[in-house]
């Protein structure tokens, strides 16, 4: 009976076999890490039934999580609007309980993942919601464990998926980096949901831009600007990172326009200051 297997490090899922995989490239890329005891493995079987859904509101969207812990520890967002609702990233669970939650809010137009982090279980998610499309871009393909009909691949710069939600590539991180735009949230006044393309910092003042947050590996100036041109002329206040609590949550463009002059001031910086 062929499995589903995940790798525990990066929760990362791969097609059904009757052998683990040998390897996890999500985590022997630079950008993750292989934990020194060697790359873990379980089964989506095995991961639902040993954690159950962590449900709440995360400034003004809804939140999924899980516990106990598991792999990165991200949480996703719903995003709701009165043209059909976007689950923004992905936890590894996916389960009865989670899919009658979303039902019960209007259920699930597509899937948007910021970048490969978070791929996870799409292929599960989208079948737990009848086959909806998991929206990543092209540039990122190549880091798809699991492809198959659930991949809805989009390329370009910016992609408006329901009106006022708009997906606009940052790269940097990745070089598909992903950030979803909101425009009516937060009073009209804009929403930016994040991932780690621009990584909301603990104390929700500041936003960081490295190609390995794990493994300390920071952007140059390059790819910053380019983070930052690729957000030119986009109105919003919040930002939403990735995890539970990193949201920023007024002034996301002053925010991210004195992160951007600190990275790069930094990355010159005389040592001997
Ligand atoms: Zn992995
Ligand atoms: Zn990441």
């Amino acid at each position: 009976m062929p499995t589903s297997f995940l790798c525990t490090a990066c929760g990362t899922g791969y097609p059904p076999a009757e052998a683990r995989p040998k390897h996890c490239p999500i985590c022997e890329d630079e950008r993750q890490f292989v934990p020194p005891p060697g790359q873990g493995w379980t089964s989506f079987g095995a991961m639902r039934d040993g954690h159950r859904a962590v449900v709440a509101y995360d400034g003004k969207f809804l939140g999924l999580g899980m516990t106990p812990h598991f792999a990165i520890g991200q949480r996703a967002l719903l995003v709701r609007t009165p043209a059909g609702n976007i689950l923004w990233d992905l936890i590894p669970l996916v389960d009865r309980g989670i899919v009658d939650i979303i039902d019960g809010l209007g259920g699930l137009a597509a899937i948007a993942i910021s970048h490969p982090h978070y791929y996870t279980t799409m292929a599960e998610w989208s079948e737990a919601f009848g086959g909806i499309p998991v929206l990543t871009h092209a540039a990122d393909k190549a880091w798809i464990q699991r492809p198959g009909d659930h991949v809805a691949l989009w390329d370009g710069e910016r992609r408006e998926i329901l009106p006022g939600l708009t997906l606009i590539r940052c790269g940097g991180h990745f070089a598909g980096g992903t950030v979803l735009h909101v425009a009516d949230a937060h009073d009209g006044k804009g929403a930016l949901l994040s991932g780690d393309i621009l990584q909301v910092t603990p104390g929700c003042d500041g936003l960081g831009f490295m190609r390995s947050y794990p493994n300390y590996i920071p952007l140059g100036e390059t790819a910053v600007r380019r983070i930052a041109g690729a957000l030119d002329g986009v109105t919003f206040d919040a930002v939403y990172g990735a995890f539970w609590g990193r949201v920023v949550p007024a002034d996301g463009r002053a925010v991210l326009a004195q992160s951007v002059e600190r990275h790069i001031r930094w990355l010159s910086e005389d040592d001997d200051i």
